[in-house]
C-alpha cells in the first residue's frame, strides 16, 4: 500500500481526508514489525498555533477550513515520503520511514515554511489573513525504546517549540 493513499473510511479523517490516528499507529506496528526498519523512522508532531484565536475570531467551520488548509500542505509536502495523519483536532503527526534524524528535521521545517507562506482567505472582508503557523517536535525511533516514549518525546519536543515563540521547529 503507498503510504499517502488511505483506502478504507475507518482509516482516514472524516474532515481532512488524511489518515487518522488509528492509521498512524497501524503503520508504526507494521513499521516495527520490519527488522532494522524502526531504526531509520522518524516522526513530526505539529500543531496549529494558537488556533483558538482563529476559532474565536472567525468561527468554527472557518476553523474546520483552516485545518484542512494545513493538512493539505502538510500531505503535498510529504508526499511519498511519509505518512501524513490528523492526530487530533488541529494536531498532525507525520511517519518517516527511511528518514534519518537531519533529514527529518529538513523536512519538518519545509513543512513549517510551506505553512506560513500559505495564506488564508479572511470570510469576512475577502482579503488574504495574517499567516497561520504551525510549531512542530521532531523525533527518531530506536528499536530498543518503546515506540511510545519516542512519540512523548516528540511530543515534548512541539512543547519546547511552543514554549520558543511557536512557529518553530525542536527535535529530540
Ligand atoms: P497553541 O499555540 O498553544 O497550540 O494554542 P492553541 O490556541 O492552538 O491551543 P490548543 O492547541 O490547546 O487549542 C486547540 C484548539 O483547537 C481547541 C479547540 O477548540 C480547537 N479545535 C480542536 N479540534 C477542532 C476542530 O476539529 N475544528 C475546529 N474548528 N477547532 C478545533
Ligand atoms: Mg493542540
Ligand atoms: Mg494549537
Amino acid at each position: 500500500m503507498s503510504l499517502k493513499r488511505v483506502k478504507s473510511e475507518s482509516l482516514k479523517d472524516a474532515l481532512t481526508g488524511l489518515a487518522n490516528r488509528k492509521s498512524f499507529h497501524d503503520e508504526l506496528e507494521r513499521i516495527q514489525q520490519k527488522a532494522d526498519k524502526l531504526a531509520e523512522t522518524c516522526m513530526i508532531f505539529a500543531d496549529i498555533d494558537r488556533f483558538k484565536q482563529v476559532n474565536d475570531e472567525y468561527g468554527h467551520l472557518f476553523g474546520d477550513r483552516v485545518i484542512t488548509a494545513v493538512a493539505k500542505v502538510i500531505e503535498e509536502v510529504v508526499g511519498d515520503r511519509g505518512l501524513a495523519s490528523r492526530y487530533g483536532g488541529e494536531e498532525f503527526a507525520v511517519l518517516l520511514p527511511g528518514s534519518k534524524a537531519e533529514e527529518a528535521k529538513v523536512l519538518a521545517e519545509s513543512i513549517r515554511d510551506s505553512v506560513e507562506r500559505r495564506r488564508v482567505i479572511n470570510p469576512k472582508t475577502g482579503e488574504k489573513l495574517g499567516a497561520v503557523t504551525i510549531s512542530i517536535g521532531v523525533s527518531q525511533f530506536d528499536p530498543e525504546v518503546d515506540v511510545f516514549k519516542t512519540i512523548e518525546q516528540a511530543d515534548a519536543a512541539l512543547y519546547r517549540a511552543k514554549n520558543k515563540g511557536r512557529n518553530c521547529v525542536e527535535s529530540g
